[in-house]
């Protein structure tokens, strides 16, 4: 894909965000704050035993913020928390640069051009790390200023 339309993938996750709303029935919640962009973010899952059985989210902030959570979203929704941690990892490797995935990222690849931007990976991995936090149970508030390590453990 070229760049010009992972631009246009980004612009239109951040104009039709999917999965946006507050999500009637979960049983998890976190919070997402960036204050480098000034992100917000409020992610909503409902588990049913191991498995992610539906997911939503509200934010505000900037394009790669809402799209990354649009994306993150759909891109969650069945799976189970094992396969969700190995996609993060993938998603974390892929927005700092350590590594090309190793498989297919589908939309999410339009994130694969900001690890030259600090700032703008920060914006891309804070609903991961957000949507984590809710699965795990590790915090109800996650601030990427310097909170929460790197390596997203
Ligand atoms: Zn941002």
């Amino acid at each position: 894909m070229s760049s010009a339309l992972y631009q246009e993938v980004i612009l239109d996750h951040n104009r039709r965000p999917r999965n946006f709303g507050e999500l009637a029935g979960a049983n998890r919640r976190a919070e997402g704050h960036n204050a480098l962009c000034g992100d917000q973010l409020s992610v909503w899952l409902r588990l049913e035993g191991d498995v992610v059985a539906d997911v939503g989210f509200v934010g505000t902030g900037c394009a790669i913020s809402r799209a990354s959570a649009s994306m993150m979203t759909t891109a969650v929704k069945g799976r189970t928390r094992e396969e969700v941690d190995a996609l993060f990892e993938d998603f974390h490797a892929m927005v700092t640069g350590a590594e090309t995935p190793h498989r297919d990222m589908g939309p999410m690849m339009a994130f694969s051009g900001v690890s030259r931007f600090p700032m703008r990976v920060k914006c891309a991995s804070l609903p991961w790390h957000t949507m984590r936090a809710a699965l795990h149970g590790e915090a109800t508030v996650v601030s990427t200023e310097g909170g929460a390590p790197e390596s997203g453990a």
